[in-house]
């Protein structure tokens, strides 16, 4: 997507005014971002090859979301271009905690069109197959068809037959859904198909009503994830791995900016470190460090030069390929 930012913090009165002072936004800086993207451009980073899939228009700014995968090294061979259609955008107002709120215009944005054509999924699914570790994200699950859904969640189980690792944040966005229990059967079906669930506590609070995370890892030891991680702010990330349960310290941060993009780098960190052999515990480690650099950043994606100067980049040759979808 198209992403607006605010150059400067929020003032507090934003609080107490309601939403007109986050309304009043004196400059934006114009970028690209969404979840899958964030994680993908992190992964890359990382050092892991990265295919990236969605659908795109064939306006200028469509170009440039391609221009600027292939400058991060990620293969954009497998993106279909739709006439007359141009990206979705969204807007972010930060207030001065950090904390951030999203709006969308994104109801003709051409990625939700992923799955649907038959002919173009045949294809993708030949390319999908040649891939390690399949990345999703609930907001895939959200802006596709229901259809498209079905032929997507069916091709998983072939995916996984074959050899193929399946990752999945369920990244509930209510307003994406028709109802919450659309939402429930969705991700509940894709969790099933999941190798490795990245999830973030809050959005399982609010789809699923967890009051603790007990109840989260209960349910999804239910759906049979054999990794599952649970994030959860600045408290320490839950991990179970075949059953053993561990919680992990998540470093302070000094400087909370924007938590724009948390999850996702997170998510990015943790594969990465995870598809090139690390631990879980130490892709957790790895996931938090990715983390904590895009929340002291406003805006989700850092710039690559500045990313790369501190983060050792370690490039990748002929190792594990993950993909990733919008
Ligand atoms: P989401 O962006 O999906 O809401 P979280 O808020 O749970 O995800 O954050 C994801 C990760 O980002 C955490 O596991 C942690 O590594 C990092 N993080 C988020 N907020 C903080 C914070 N206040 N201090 C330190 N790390 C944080």
């Amino acid at each position: 997507m198209v992403e607006l930012a605010p150059q400067a913090p929020v003032h507090g009165e934003g609080q107490s005014q309601g939403n007109k002072a986050l309304l009043a936004q004196p400059s934006l800086t114009q970028s690209y971002a969404g979840d899958t993207y964030n994680t993908a451009v992190y992964i890359a980073r990382g050092g892991v090859s990265v295919s990236y899939v969605t659908l795109l228009g064939d306006d200028p700014y469509s170009e440039e979301v391609l221009t600027r995968l292939s400058g991060e090294g990620i293969d954009t061979g497998a993106i279909a271009r739709l006439p007359g259609r141009c990206p979705g955008l969204y807007m972010i107002q930060n207030t001065p905690d950090g904390e951030r709120y999203f709006t969308y215009w994104r109801g003709e944005a051409p990625a939700r069109e992923l799955f649907a054509d038959p002919v173009r999924r045949e294809a993708l699914k030949a390319h999908l197959l040649q891939m390690d570790c399949l990345y999703l994200s609930g907001i895939t699950l959200a802006i596709m068809g229901e259809e498209a859904r079905v032929e997507l969640l069916a091709f998983l189980a072939e995916y996984r037959a074959q050899g193929g690792r399946v990752a999945f944040d369920s990244n509930y966005r209510p307003r994406l859904w028709a109802s919450a229990d659309a939402a429930r059967e969705a991700v509940g079906q894709f969790l099933q198909q999941a190798d490795m669930a990245l999830l973030t506590f809050e959005d399982e609070q609010a789809l699923w009503g967890d009051k603790r995370p007990g109840s989260c890892v209960k349910r999804n030891t239910g759906f049979g994830v054999s990794e599952l991680v649970i994030k959860r702010g600045a408290e320490p990330v839950l991990l179970q791995v075949d059953g053993e349960l561990t919680a992990i310290d998540v470093p302070p941060v000094s400087s909370v900016v924007d938590t724009t993009g948390a999850g996702d780098s997170f998510n990015a960190g943790y594969l990465a470190a995870r598809l090139q052999g690390a631990s879980p515990e130490q892709s957790i480690a790895a996931g938090n460090r990715c983390a904590a650099r895009v929340i002291g950043h406003r805006g989700a994606i850092i710039p690559r030069d500045d990313y790369l100067a501190v983060e050792k980049n370690e490039n990748c040759t002929g190792g594990p390929q993950v993909v990733t979808m919008v």
